[in-house]
């Protein structure tokens, strides 16, 4: 097999090197060409705001599937460091034996073969396939391979291709006519080489002195807050610029731009001052400033919150408000709750929002009283989670209402790693076990509680496992058979009759 190995830094991969690869592939008839992204290239160092290594590794991926019979290594990139192709090569060569392999390179990387790491090992492990990148670079990379085959020996096979004048330089600094839509699109959603230094200026120009300081303070929170919680610090970095962009504008010029750009807002007049900011300035960061949909909408909702709130919108909502700057007092605890719990600190500044507007005699706008419903129900949901006590609670509710016999529960923690508690109870007859089992599990999944598993439906012992309480349901002659309370007569016994009283004390 004619395998191919061409190796870059793929930041990003453009049309050149796709169109190479399939120069090099029908000149060459070869079988396969494997496309693998350098961790850190040798011979020059990543340039400022770069992509991270994963994500050339998924362009390289996205870029590869328009060249048939491609794929891509991720060998060097997991390698990690400085990565030398005499090694790469050596590893390809114990992977595919058999194969014969080539190497691929543009005209100057074949300029500089010189300076590479053992570049006799090179040539005896691959030939090289080396092809145009530049309009009248032909005698000159022919005159070369002559001089590499002489000093370092094996074959040089030059490639007459048609070149593609293009570099990842170039899209990097904005030119992304040779990248191919799914290449762009990654590009742009991913916030990738934005000349930040630019888009700061030009924010700058539109801010007063006071509010442009308001502006970095939450780009430097919500970078902070996005390292935090996963979220990628370019994207943090781009919304938290533009979150203001618009807001000393004149309010005819917002509504111009809104309706410019087919901005539906709906705001009564009370709100529409106030809020209208946020809405322009994410039609301009789309137009203007060419940002994709996710950091749109967190600048769209920094101010209203809204109900179903992404991780980059909870960023900049909360940011915004308690950034260094803010003299709010509430300011500073909200920031560190942010950093702890930043569920917690979004359902409390969207409630301190709706008591304070409430107070002032203004009417919230129905975003944000939508917003707290749905985040106070995400936080309820996770307390359930995260607290077996809330799920037993619920399923000893429902099996007390289900006429469910001698419900006992068991704290079990200490004796074993199973869970940390068993809910044991009684059903009458089969179609008993299965009504109460049905019932827990609705109960439950109306607090946002699902089952790992349910076993034994159609028999005398339905288990059902969630996690950190395991509730079982037999039959009375099952229940004495497999007798749990004795197994686990260690464990102690939880008064059920503190969950059931609860609801009447309401
Ligand atoms: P940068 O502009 O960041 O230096 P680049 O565009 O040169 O990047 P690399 O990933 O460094 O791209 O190059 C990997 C390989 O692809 C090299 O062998 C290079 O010669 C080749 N190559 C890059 N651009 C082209 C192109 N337009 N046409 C043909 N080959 C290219």
């Amino acid at each position: 097999m004619k395998t191919g190995i061409f190796g870059g830094t793929f930041n990003p991969p453009h049309e050149g090197h796709a169109e190479a690869a399939r120069a090099v592939m029908r000149a060459l008839s070869l079988d396969r060409i494997i496309f693998v992204p350098t961790a850190q290239p040798p011979h020059k160092a990543l340039p400022r705001f770069s992509a991270t290594e994963e994500q050339r590794l998924c362009m390289t991926r996205l870029m590869a599937e328009s060249v048939e019979g491609a794929s891509v290594s991720d060998i060097e990139i997991l390698r990690g460091g400085v990565n030398y192709t005499a090694d790469t090569l050596s590893e390809f060569k114990k992977l595919y034996p058999e194969d014969e392999l080539y190497l691929l390179m543009g005209t100057d990387m074949l300029l500089s073969f010189g300076a590479w790491k053992r570049p006799a090992d090179i040539c005896a492990l691959a030939s090289l396939a080396v092809f145009r990148r530049e309009e009248n670079d032909l005698e000159k990379i022919k005159a070369a391979a002559k001089e590499t085959e002489k000093a370092y020996g094996g074959r040089v096979c030059v490639i007459e291709n048609d070149p593609i004048v293009f570099s990842s330089t170039k899209a990097r600094g904005g030119d992304r006519q040779m990248l191919s839509p799914a290449v762009e699109k990654y590009v742009s959603d991913h916030c990738l080489y934005v000349d930040t230094d630019a888009l700061c200026e030009s924010v700058k120009g539109r801010l007063s002195e006071k509010r442009y300081a308001h502006t970095l303070g939450v780009a430097s929170l919500s970078c902070e807050l996005a390292r935090i919680y996963g979220e990628e610090e370019n994207r943090a970095f781009c919304a938290a610029v533009l979150h203001d962009c618009a807001k000393e504008m004149p309010l005819s010029e917002q509504l111009s731009i809104c309706e410019k750009y087919g901005v539906k807002q709906d705001y009564d007049e009370d709100n529409l001052k106030e809020l209208i900011h946020a809405d322009t300035a994410a039609a301009l960061a789309k137009a203007e400033y060419n940002m994709c949909d996710d950091v749109c909408r967190a600048i769209k909702y920094h101010t209203t919150g809204n109900d179903e709130m992404t991780l980059l919108d909870k960023i900049i909502y909360v940011a915004d408000a308690c950034e260094e700057n803010r003299k709010w007092d509430k300011a500073p605890a909200l920031r560190e709750q942010a950093k702890r719990d930043l569920d917690g600190a979004v359902v409390f500044l969207l409630d301190e929002t709706v008591k304070r507007l409430e107070k002032n005699g203004k009417k919230p706008y129905y975003r944000t009283r939508t917003a707290l419903c749905a985040a106070k129900d995400t936080e309820r949901k996770k307390k359930m989670a995260d607290e077996p006590v809330s799920i037993v609670k619920t399923a000893v509710k429902a099996a007390d209402a289900k006429k469910a016999s001698d419900i006992t529960v068991l704290k079990v923690a200490a004796q074993t790693t199973l869970a940390d508690y068993f809910v044991i109870m009684t059903g009458m007859t089969g179609v008993h076990l299965r009504a109460l089992s049905e019932e827990i599990e609705k109960k439950l999944k109306e607090e946002g509680v699902t089952p790992h598993h349910i076993e034994g439906v159609t028999s005398s012992w339905i288990l059902m496992d969630y996690g950190g309480a395991v509730i079982n349901i037999f039959l009375q002659d099952a229940r004495e058979m497999y007798a749990l309370e004795r197994l686990w007569g260690d464990a102690e016994t939880v008064d059920i009759n503190t969950f059931l009283s609860e609801d009447e004390e309401k």
